[in-house]
């Protein structure tokens, strides 16, 4: 048990039924609260540093080891779950997109959730599925809606299938620029805020960052845009990270820096590459307690906030 370590992933975390997108698939802040007195009474919350310097120095982890990661720069961290942590004297491992802060834009997988929470997956697939008879054949080649559907309309471990449809759809399976110019007309049609007051009431800043930082909270790396690395050539996905280290200069540590693979998309080529460059900790989204002697470093998995208590008890079939 003892060279186990739970890490668990969060990304929304806000009072839900007072915010302007209450259907927004995030964690209530009143339940994050009541998580944290539970990791509290059950766990040792160690900090990323404390984490690598015991493998580097193979020194035993505590007991019950875990450690709180929050994937996506939201501005949630900061003024939700930064207060609570500091509280309770809990250092967090934050992965903020580097693009979310260098310029003024929504990234499109964050888009995509406000569409979702803005509307019926009825209404907005019928809305795709004529977008997608619009294009077809025009300048791009795709197959027709009813193949496109079932081969990615799988029912996933907390979407239904049309909701893990209209992501795939948008988040991968398209041409690039065709899920561009579709997520951008159900943005407008359904959010209608310009992006540009959008994107800043969404995410982080970098000074906030810097002030988390100061206080012991640890960032790495979430990639430059948010790609699907494995989706990418090699050369495309080390640029994007080298960006995002170069962008980070002044908070990440480019001699010992952690990566969190968006989408955890990542293959072996990848893994050796961030390896060589110094990388110390990889997570991903496989769903598993991690086991230390046997779990590569760069490739930890990770629990959801929805598989423990007041969501869900699946923890427990974890261990
Ligand atoms: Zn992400």
């Amino acid at each position: 048990m003892d060279n186990n370590v739970t890490i668990v992933m969060y990304h929304y975390v806000r009072d839900l039924i007072n915010s302007r997108y209450p259907e927004i698939k995030g964690l209530d802040l009143n339940y994050f609260r009541q998580q944290i007195e539970f990791f509290s009474s059950k766990y040792t919350i160690i900090s990323m540093e404390q984490f690598i310097d015991n493998m580097e120095n193979k020194t035993k982890l505590p007991p019950n080891s875990m450690m709180l990661t929050f994937d996506d720069g939201f501005i949630d961290h900061y003024t939700n779950v930064f207060p609570i942590l500091s509280q309770n004297k809990i250092s967090g491992s934050f992965y903020v997109p580097a693009e979310v802060l260098s310029c003024d834009k929504v990234l499109d997988v964050h888009k995509i959730h406000y569409i979702l929470a803005s509307t019926s997956t009825k209404t907005i697939m019928k809305d795709l599925f004529s977008l997608l008879n619009f294009y077809r054949g025009k300048e791009f080649e795709f197959d027709s809606n009813e193949s496109i559907y079932s081969k990615l309309a799988l029912i996933g471990r907390f979407d239904d299938k049309d909701t893990i449809f209209i992501k795939r759809l948008l988040q991968v399976e398209l041409p690039e620029k065709l899920r561009g110019i579709l997520v951008n007309e159900l943005f407008k049609k359904y959010i209608a805020i310009d992006e540009e007051s959008f994107s800043k009431e969404l995410y982080i800043s970098y000074d906030q960052i810097k002030l988390m930082k100061k206080c012991g909270m640890h960032f790495g790396i979430h990639g430059y845009r948010h790609y699907w690395l494995e989706k990418l050539h090699l050369n495309e996905a080390k640029t994007d990270i080298r960006k995002s280290l170069d962008f980070y200069s002044d908070i990440i540590d480019s001699k010992s820096w952690t990566i969190s693979y968006p989408y955890g998309s990542r293959n072996e080529e990848l893994v050796e590459f961030v390896k060589s460059a110094n990388c110390k900790v990889g997570l991903t989204t496989e769903v598993r307690i991690a086991n230390l002697s046997k779990d590569c470093m760069l490739n930890l998995p990770r629990l959801d906030t929805n598989d423990f208590p007041p969501k869900s008890n699946n923890y427990l079939n974890h261990y």
